[in-house]
Formats: C-alpha cells, structure tokens, sequence
C-alpha cells in the first residue's frame, strides 16, 4: 500500500531541515509554507529558511553550549548547517551567514529533492502523520486549532523571560535561602526553603534604581509590542512606576529574615531553581527589555550576583510557543497521535540552532514511528538531550522557552572546578554519548555529510 506524503507545515528553519531529513531517508514530503500567500510581520522574502534577524548561527566552539550543540547536529547530518558552512562570512569563533546566500542553499537543496514538494499555503489544521514546524509567528488560523486540540494553557502568544544565572556564580557569603515566612514550599526544597535571597541595604536599592532607570532598553518593532499584563510586565517598566513600587512587588522584604543580620533586608531579589538539578535559578519577576550587556551590568549589582553567569538573558517577546511539559508526549508530539510531531521555535526552544535541532529529531522519530519503532531521544548528558528533558520536566506552571546552555546537562561525576576545563569534559563526554546513541538508536551515519 502507498503511504500518503507525510505533511510537513512551515517551512522555516525546523521545517525544513525536517523535511530533508525524512526525504533522505525515503518517505515523500509535503512541505506547506505559508509565505508569500500569507506574510508574516518579520519575514520578508518567499524564500525557505529565512533568517528574520540576526545572521549568525554563534559560536562553533565545543566550550560554548551553542558551539556543542551545532556539534552534536553535526554528528546527525544536519543540511541547515551545511548551508551555514557553505554561507560563511568571517564572525570570528561565530558561524556568521550571508543570510541570501544561507536561504538560497536551503531552498534550492529543498526544492529541487526528488521526495519533497513544497506548496504555498497556509495550513490551518493539524496533521495526522507529520510536523507541525510554524514557529513563533504561527498564523492565527492554525493556533486556534493548536489551542482548540490542547486547550487555552497549551499555547502562549508571548514570552516574558527573566534571566537565569548558574548556580556556582552566585555568592554564598551573600545570599540565603529561605522560604517566606518559612512557608512557601516547592518539590525538593526542604527545611532549607525553596528560594535564594539577594538582601539590599537601602543604598543598594537606591543605586540598582537609578541604574535600571537609566539603562538602555531594545526597542520592539511595532509587530513585536506586547500588551503588558501583571505576569509579564518588565521589571524596569514595574520600577518607572515608583521608587517603592518593586520593593512592595517582586523585591519585597517581609517574611524573610537575613542570618547575617537577624532582620529583615530593605529589598530583596529572589531566585528560583530552575532545574531539578539545582544548577540554573531564575530571577523571579526580572522579566526585562533591557538589552543583554545592560543586563550584565545592572542585574550584577543584586547582592550576591555580582560574578553571576547568566545561563538565559531575559526578553519579551512576540512568541507563540507549546506548554510542552504540561501539553505534549517526550518526543514533541500529541499524546493522543504520536505521529502528529511539533518542532522549531513552537515547541519552547529559542534561538535558529535550537529550532533546528528538533526538526531533526522531529525527522528522526517520526521516520521510525513509521517504520514500527518507538521514538528516542539522546540522554541528557547531550545538548540535545538536556534541551529535551527540559521540555519534558520543567515545571508546567512556571514555563518558558529555553536556550543552549550548559546549566541543562548532567553534571560530570567529577568535580572540576576550572570553567574551560570542566566544559572541555562536558563537550567530550557530550560528542561520546551523540556518537553512541546515533549508532546504537537512529543508526543513522550522517545522511547530509555524507552526500
Ligand atoms: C522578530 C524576531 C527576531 C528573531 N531574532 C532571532 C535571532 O536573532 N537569533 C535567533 O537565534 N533567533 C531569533 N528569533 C527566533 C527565531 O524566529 C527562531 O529561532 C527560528 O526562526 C525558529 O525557527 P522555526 O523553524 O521554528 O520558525 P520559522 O523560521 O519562523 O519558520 C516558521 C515558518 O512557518 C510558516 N508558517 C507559519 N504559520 C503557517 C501556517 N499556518 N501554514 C504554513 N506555514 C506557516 C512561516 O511563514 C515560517 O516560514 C527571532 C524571532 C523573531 C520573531
């Protein structure tokens, strides 16, 4: 029996590295993409892959999460970053594209595959055996649907994102943890609490004001100005409001007493942990515009955050994402149609690389659902791994999308206290472990590198 073409929508970066994933391994594609029938408020050509904005892939060094992560998609044979290699301007460490170049490649690479059609539509129903690839401007027919099949929590339309720091780089002679008034709990805090508080003097306070009020905010495109709501408004644009207005919001004191002092702190920042690990905290109610070396400077003033390594920047953003840990099944698709898959920017990654790595795995599982075989996803002592338990495991209620970063992977069974050295483990271990499991699982061997 012949098997209608697997459905691919949105032919952005996730979508169309899925659809030359499964094409190279034999199944006929129908690649939707919308554009230029319908536009959307960023892209600006008809072409496959478009970069809407920066144009660089960044870096490609194995000790820097993003360069890792491009690494392992290496080891999988992903054609978006043969493009990338073939687009290649000088960046420095950074695999920077001419973005004409870079989108010419893939659409033809696209276009001209014996197995793939690609069709100008918009899509507005999801399929039953294919990938759901619109990314965070998905049109508003089809996150209707999106959201008439998972229900109103299972999609966002925006993202208010506080920074996250890790761990190490928090300063314990500084910052205790506590719960407020001892009783705000959390799975796994214990008697210990559940939050770490960064207490201000009132000169503190006064200083890390005037700095937020002065620091140089990104400046959204029109399509790109969100309503501002309670959850998600900015911390800068909360302090605008009142000298006071934080410390009786988000930063205020009560109920958490100081051990260094016995007394309750004028103000505080509190951080949330993140990972079940307890490597990545998030600064709760820090979402901001600000723009990131800003963010270094001034959220480096909290006490006890002034070597703070910021594992996530914090943004707000135009983003339509999954709640994919409360919405989804483990390998991103619906839990009552396994072959009916999401990838990209829709399923609560962030960043071209990010997006593309799971049109790849997307490519990969549905291949083998298909083929009478159960998904798999790489072990989380991998980049994409711990992207994926990430997706899988963060908290439903608090969720946010994510981006490459070491504070996501498994931590190595020895300690290693110098930076570069532990990541140089951690890339070693990582690149192992991707070797291994595309030929233990996917026994795939490179499709693309190897053309
Ligand atoms: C303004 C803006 C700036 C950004 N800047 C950066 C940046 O500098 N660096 C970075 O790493 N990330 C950036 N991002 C995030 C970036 O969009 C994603 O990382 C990446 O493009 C996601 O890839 P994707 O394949 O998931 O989605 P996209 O690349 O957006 O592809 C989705 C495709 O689906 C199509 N589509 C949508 N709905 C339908 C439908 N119903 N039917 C058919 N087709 C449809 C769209 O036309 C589009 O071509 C930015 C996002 C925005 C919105």
């Amino acid at each position: 029996m012949t098997r209608a073409p697997i459905e691919i929508i949105g032919g952005g970066l996730a979508g169309s590295e899925a659809a030359f994933q499964l094409a190279e391994r034999g199944h006929d594609v129908v690649l939707h993409e919308m554009r230029p029938v319908r536009g959307t408020a960023a892209h600006k050509t008809a072409r496959l892959a478009e970069l809407v904005c920066s144009n660089t892939f960044k870096s490609t060094e194995i000790t820097n999460a993003h360069g890792l992560l491009k690494a392992e998609m290496r080891l999988l044979g992903s054609m978006i970053l043969r493009a990338a290699d073939e687009a290649r301007v000088a960046a420095g460490s950074a695999l920077g594209v001419d973005r004409d170049v870079f989108s010419a490649r893939v659409h033809e690479w696209v276009t001209s595959h014996p197995r793939i059609t690609v069709v100008r539509d918009e899509v507005t129903a999801l399929p039953e055996v294919g990938i759901v690839a619109t990314g965070p401007l998905t049109s508003d027919a089809l996150a209707e649907s999106i959201r008439q099949r998972l229900g109103v929590d299972g999609l966002a339309f925006y993202d208010a994102i506080a920074p996250i720091v890790s761990r190490d780089s928090i300063d314990d002679g500084i910052v205790f943890r506590a719960s407020r008034y001892g009783k705000e709990t959390m799975e796994g805090a214990g008697d210990e609490g559940a939050y770490l508080n960064c207490p201000f003097s009132r000169d503190e306070y006064d200083a890390f004001l005037d700095a937020l009020g002065s620091a140089d905010q990104f400046t959204a495109h029109e399509f790109d100005a969100v309503p501002y709501f309670e959850g998600c408004m900015p911390v800068e644009e909360i302090a605008r409001r009142g000298r006071d207005t934080l410390r009786f919001g988000p930063m205020k004191p009560v109920g958490l007493t100081d051990p260094r002092t016995g007394r309750e702190a004028y103000a505080i920042a509190q951080l949330r942990m993140e990972d079940r690990a307890g490597n990545m905290w998030n600064l709760v109610g820090f979402q901001t515009r600000l723009r990131i070396p800003e963010q270094q400077r001034v959220f480096r003033m909290i006490p006890g955050l002034a070597n703070a390594e910021f594992l996530r920047f914090g943004s707000i953003h135009r983003n339509s994402y999954l709640n994919s840990p409360g919405a989804l099944a483990p390998h991103l698709a619906l839990r009552d149609s396994p072959t009916t898959m999401f990838a990209g920017q829709l399923t609560g990654v962030e960043g071209y690389t990010e997006s593309t790595a799971t049109g790849i795995l997307a490519a990969i599982n549905l291949s083998r659902l298909l083929g009478g075989d159960e998904p798999v996803l790489p072990p989380p002592t991998t980049m994409i791994g711990a992207l994926y338990r990430y997706l899988r495991e963060a908290d439903p209620k608090h969720f946010q999308p994510m981006n490459a970063n070491f504070g996501l992977m498994d931590e190595l069974t020895e300690r290693i206290r110098d930076k570069r050295l532990k990541r140089e483990k951690l890339a070693e271990r990582a690149l192992g472990e991707m070797r291994r499991w595309r030929e233990a699982v996917a026994g795939e061997s490179g499709a693309v590198a190897a053309r």
